[in-house]
């Protein structure tokens, strides 16, 4: 294969438009070549009123490879294309005696479980909330009714934290091995739309998450995998700085020498239980602020010019920062084009925002997070679990802002900037349900975050004409933009740094930051749990309890 980059064609081009464009730009007859593929598609809109042109990166057969690479020798923009395919580190021996256990059924869990089962090693996949259709159900409830399910809600349950929201797709780890290709591959196998192979900037969209989730958990299930819903871990089971097994809420205990933890960032509870069993975890950075929303069509014109509102582009995005003057840094986190603000707490008496939209991104607002990072040394210097008691301590009072029933604190960004309480919503209506209650939410931040938010939004008004204006609306708490603890593995054998057999993976774990990243991860300590398992014989001789099931 040949990948040719830069190749510029109009927003509105024909179909066949791609294939002359190849056929011109490496000078051959239209019959040698025999096929292409788009890598990747792009546009560049950062000159708002200069034309927007799609660029894809393509990948192309051709007749004589060899030739057509020798004659294009001096262009960079012709090379060969790298090899992306997957390749399988292993393959479970026919006497498998070790079934290995996967904590979570988040992105994370549901491809390190996904590439255990292709492998023939028959995971157990442990995961404290509902399958995804009863948890929609009670998710609903929250929004709809004002009734929190702790196990099953925006956090937990089958397909994680991600399943309700925007389903981006991207993510800037380093990923030399492709295997976010093998991620995305197996969501379009599992009903993804095939598009989110070539865009620059793919996502799903909330609903068809839900029965791409489902489809891949069905094929764990057909390759001998076991996916078993409410169903908490509350203990390990330890002996001599090696894991041996879990315990169930119900007090079920499940052995295996071989334990994934993909426990995502709001696992509260459980990191408490790694903390008492001993296992080496320790503060992490993350981010705490609010949720602003804009209407959608104001944001695709200051992005867009006069290519607002074009179908081939759909709703615009932003991605800000400002180096405020106290040292802080304020960013726009998980913006979500044409969608919503959701109720995320999994705990009752909180109240913590996000955002999600459906695939065709066509809610009235925009939302993103307009966060404010902080760090353990100088924000919670106070133990590993600091930083969890630093985001308790915002949801509970954003609980008390909004009124005690689930609505979240709100307020009008003029009001903000000034210092004023709100009364009312202007022209810009709060998508979060239950609803919103307009208050000052100056007191629900530390002092250095609202100074540096305060600095930062005229500044994104300058950037994108109307961030700053006077309607614009402010909802909080965002407190959970990633784990507030790592739990430290060692790099080259992905086990935890002191209990052998112990793979903490993921968000909750400190190695990833969104769907892609968690997938990736899940990818890779799947890896690290086959080359154990092999370079043991296949799995230890114990009769494990995990065989049991
Ligand atoms: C509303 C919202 C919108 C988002 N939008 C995007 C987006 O558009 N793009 C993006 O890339 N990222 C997005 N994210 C972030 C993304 O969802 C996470 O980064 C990702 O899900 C992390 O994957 P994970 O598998 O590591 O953890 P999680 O997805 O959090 O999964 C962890 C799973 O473990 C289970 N679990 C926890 N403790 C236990 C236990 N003790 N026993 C058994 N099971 C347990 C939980 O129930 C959960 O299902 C969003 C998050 C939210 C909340």
């Amino acid at each position: 294969m040949i990948r040719i980059t830069e190749l510029s064609l109009p927003l509105d081009h024909p179909a066949e438009a791609l294939r002359q464009a190849i056929v011109k730009r490496l000078g051959m007859d239209d019959a040698d070549l025999l096929g292409f593929t788009v890598f990747k598609r792009s546009y560049d809109a950062r000159k708002k009123n200069s034309t927007i042109t799609f660029v894809y990166i393509v990948d192309v057969e051709v007749r004589d490879e060899a030739a057509m690479l020798r004659r294009l020798a001096r262009d960079p923009h012709v090379l060969p294309a790298p090899d992306m395919s997957y390749r399988p580190a292993g393959q479970a021996p026919a006497n498998l005696r070790e079934r290995p256990l996967v904590v979570g059924f988040g992105p994370c869990g549901l491809f390190a479980a996904l590439v255990l089962a292709q492998a023939g090693f028959r995971p157990i996949v442990l995961e404290r909330g509902r399958d995804v259709r009863r948890r929609t159900q009670d998710t609903w409830g929250l929004w709809r009714k004002s009734v929190l399910t702790p196990e099953s809600n925006v956090q937990f349950g089958e397909g994680g934290a991600g399943l309700f929201s925007d389903g981006k797709l991207y993510s800037q780890i380093k990923d030399p091995r492709f295997y976010g290709r093998k991620v995305m591959q197996e969501f379009v196998r599992a009903g993804a739309p095939p598009e989110i192979l070539y865009v620059s900037k793919p996502h799903i969209g909330t609903f068809r998450l839900t029965g791409v989730v489902a489809a891949m958990r069905k094929e764990i299930q057909a390759l001998g995998g076991e996916v078993r819903f409410e169903s908490r871990v509350t203990d390990l089971l330890l002996d001599d700085g090696r894991i041996e097994g879990v315990v169930l809420a119900d007090g079920e205990t499940l052995r295996s020498r071989h334990v994934v933890l993909a426990l995502g960032h709001s696992s509260r509870d459980t990191f408490r239980v790694l903390h008492r069993c001993g296992v080496f975890i320790e503060p992490k950075p993350f981010a705490v602020g609010f949720r602003i929303e804009h209407p959608q069509s104001m944001i695709d014109r200051a992005r867009l010019g006069k290519y607002a509102g074009h179908p081939a582009l759909g709703a615009a995005d932003y991605k800000l920062v400002h180096h405020a003057r106290n040292g802080r840094a304020v960013y726009s986190f998980c913006m979500c084009p044409g969608g919503t603000v959701v109720a995320a707490t999994s705990e009752p008496d909180r109240v913590v925002t996000n955002g999600m939209s459906q695939y065709s991104r066509n809610e009235r607002n925009a939302n993103a997070g307009i966060v404010v990072g902080i760090a353990p040394e100088r924000d919670f210097p106070s133990g590993p679990l600091a930083g969890v008691e630093l985001q308790e301590r915002l949801e509970s009072l954003a609980w008390e802002l909004g009124g005690r029933d689930y609505r979240a604190p709100g307020q009008l960004i003029g009001d903000f900037l000034r210092g004023d309480a709100s009364r009312e919503f202007g022209e810009v209506l709060p998508s979060y349900k239950p609803g919103v209650t307009p208050t000052d939410l100056s007191s629900l931040l530390p002092d250095y975050a609202i100074e540096a938010i305060r600095e930062a939004i005229p500044v994104f008004g300058r950037q994108i004409r109307g961030f700053d204006r006077e309607d614009a609306v402010f909802t909080g708490v965002e407190s959970r933009t990633s784990s507030p603890i790592r739990v430290t593995r060692d790099e080259a054998t992905m086990q935890s740094l002191n209990v052998r057999g112990l793979y903490p993976a993921g968000e909750g774990a400190g190695y990833a930051g969104g769907i892609l990243s968690a997938g990736v991860d899940g990818i890779k300590v799947a890896e690290a749990v086959i080359r154990s398992l092999l370079d043991a014989g296949g799995g230890s001789a114990m009769a494990t309890g995990a065989d049991r099931a």
